[in-house]
C-alpha cells in the first residue's frame, strides 16, 4: 500500500512529501486515512535537532481520522469509524503496563526513541530503505497503519480538527491535571507556558475547580486565549514574580511547567509553595539537566514530579474528556490555529515555530 507523507530528513532541511510505502494491516492493525494532524511540540523538538532519533521519519503523533481498513482479527473499530489516535501503543505485560500506567511502558519506552512501533518494526519505507515513526505513530500522513489499540472510537463526538487536538494536547494537559496532580477545588494553579498543551492545564484546573489559575507566557496571543480558557491571571515572563507576590504570595498549590526547559521547571517549583506540588508537563530537549536545590524539597516538602501522556491510560481517559466536551466544560475550538495542507506542510512547522497561539494543524 502506498501513502504520501512528510519526511523529516536532518535538521536545516525542510520536510519532504514523497509516496512511501505501508505494510499491510497485519491482523490487529487497521488503516486510518488521516483527517487533521496536530504539530507538536515534540515535532518541534526533532525538526530542530533537540531530539536525536532516526531518520528520515514520518513526524506526526496527534491525529484524528477515519478507518480505511481493518485487519482480520480487529474487534474495537470498524471501517467508517472516525478515531482519534493515541501515541501509546502499551505493551500490556511490563511493570508499568500491569499498574495500570500504559504511559510508563517499558517496551514503548524504548520504541519511541528507536522510531519504531514497540515490536521494533515500523511497516513504512521508502525506496526499500526503512521509515521511521514519529513517537511510535507517524501519522503527518494521508494513511498511517496503526494497532486497533490505538485508533480510539469518536463517534461523531467532535469535528476531526478538535478531535485531532484530543490525542495528544488534551489528554496531556488536561490529564497532566486530573490525574497526575490531582488539583482539587479552591486549589491555586501556576501553568508555565500557554502552548497547546499548556492551554489545556489552564482548561483541566478551570475543570478542577482551581480558585486561582495563573498562566504565564511571552506572547500575546496566548495570554489572550488562556483568559478566555479560564485563566483568573495571565502575565508574561518578567511580570511573573511582581504577580506571584501579590496573588499568591505563599507561592501556588500547583506548579505545572508545560514547557519543559530546565529554567521554567526551576521557576514552577520555586513558585510552589511550601508542601505543594510541582509538575513536569513538558519535555526538554534530550540531555538537559535540572540544577535543583534539595531543600526545596526537604525543608520545605515541595513535591516535584513529571507526567508523560496524562498518566492514564487513553482508553479510559478519552471517554472522560468526550464527556467534558460534550457538557461544555472542556472547549476545544479555542486552541485551533490555522490549518495548512499537507504539501504546505513546511509552512505549518514555521508557524508552529514562530509561537502561534493555536495549535497548527496539518489537513492531509
Ligand atoms: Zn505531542
Ligand atoms: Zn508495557
Amino acid at each position: 500500500m502506498k501513502t504520501r507523507a512528510a519526511l523529516f530528513h536532518a535538521v536545516g532541511q525542510p520536510l519532504e512529501v514523497v509516496e512511501i510505502d505501508l505494510a499491510e494491516p497485519r491482523p490487529h492493525e487497521v488503516v486510518v486515512r488521516m483527517a487533521a494532524v496536530g504539530i507538536c511540540g515534540t515535532d518541534l523538538h526533532q525538526v530542530k535537532g533537540e531530539f536525536r532519533r532516526p531518520t528520515p521519519m514520518v513526524l506526526g503523533h496527534e491525529g484524528a481520522g477515519v478507518v480505511e481498513e481493518v485487519g482480520d482479527a480487529v474487534t474495537r473499530v470498524r471501517s467508517g469509524d472516525d478515531v482519534v489516535l493515541s501515541w501509546a501503543p502499551s505493551c500490556g505485560e511490563c511493570a508499568g503496563c500491569r499498574r495500570g500506567r500504559p504511559a510508563t511502558c517499558r517496551v514503548l519506552n524504548a520504541a519511541i526513541p528507536n522510531g519504531t512501533l514497540p515490536d521494533g518494526t515500523t511497516g513504512m519505507s521508502y525506496g526499500g530503505e526503512t521509515v521511521y515513526r514519529g513517537t511510535a505513530t507517524g501519522c503527518l500522513a494521508e494513511r498511517v497503519v496503526v494497532s486497533e489499540q490505538v485508533a480510539l472510537p469518536l463517534a461523531g463526538a467532535v469535528p476531526s480538527d478538535q478531535a485531532a487536538l484530543l490525542g495528544c494536547a488534551v489528554l496531556t494537559g488536561v490529564g497532566a491535571v486530573l490525574y497526575a496532580a490531582g488539583v482539587e477545588p479552591g486549589a491555586s494553579v501556576l501553568v508555565i507556558g500557554g502552548g497547546g498543551v499548556g492551554q489545556f492545564v489552564v482548561q483541566g484546573a478551570r475543570i478542577a475547580g482551581a480558585a486561582t489559575i495563573v498562566l504565564c507566557d511571552p506572547v500575546e496571543g496566548r495570554l489572550d486565549a488562556a483568559r478566555a480558557q479560564g485563566a483568573t491571571h495571565v502575565v508574561g515572563p518578567d511580570e511573573l514574580r511582581g504577580l506571584m507576590r501579590a496573588e499568591l504570595p505563599d507561592g501556588a498549590d500547583y506548579g505545572f511547567d508545560a514547557v519543559g526547559y530546565p529554567a521554567t521547571t526551576e521557576t514552577a517549583l520555586r513558585a510552589t509553595r511550601e508542601g505543594g506540588t510541582a509538575v513536569i508537563v513538558g519535555l526538554p530537549p534530550q540531555g538537559e539537566r535540572l540544577d535543583l536545590d534539595p531543600f526545596e524539597l526537604i525543608r520545605k516538602e515541595k513535591r516535584l514530579t513529571g507526567t508523560l501522556y496524562g498518566s492514564e491510560d487513553p482508553a479510559v481517559a478519552l471517554p472522560v474528556m468526550l464527556e467534558h466536551v460534550r457538557a461544555g466544560r472542556l472547549d476545544l475550538a479555542s486552541s485551533l490555529g490555522p490549518s495548512f495542507p499537507l504539501d504546505e506542510v513546511n509552512a505549518a512547522v514555521e508557524t508552529s515555530l514562530a509561537g502561534e497561539a493555536g495549535r497548527v494543524l496539518v489537513v492531509p
